[in-house]
């Protein structure tokens, strides 16, 4: 996995950001806020990586803010974590 921090803080709260190493997890990346945890399955690169890992930036923020409903529309997420992604590297903020 590369590009990606050990830790992100998101709101008050620091995640710790490990890859999912077991092969048991059916998930590209999954986020746990009772763990405080995001886990990414490291084959993903590039665009996809980000994409994933917006996505999982997102689900905690929902759960912080107490959007529990929202947070079980994984299209809405994707929909939003992909399409901040573009915005974000196609106008260079990102690289
Ligand atoms: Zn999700």
């Amino acid at each position: 996995m590369t590009k990606l921090p050990k830790k992100i803080k998101i709101g008050n709260l620091i995640y710790k950001i490990r890859e999912i190493t077991d092969g048991t997890e059916e998930y590209f990346g999954k986020s746990s806020y009772a763990e405080q945890e995001i886990a990414l399955t490291p084959e993903l690169k590039g665009d996809k990586l980000m994409e994933v890992f917006l996505h999982s930036i997102i689900h905690p923020i929902l759960i912080q803010g107490e959007y529990h409903e929202e947070n079980r529309d994984e299209k809405l997420i994707t929909l939003l974590a992909n399409n901040l992604y573009q915005v974000l590297k196609d106008n260079k903020f990102i690289n």
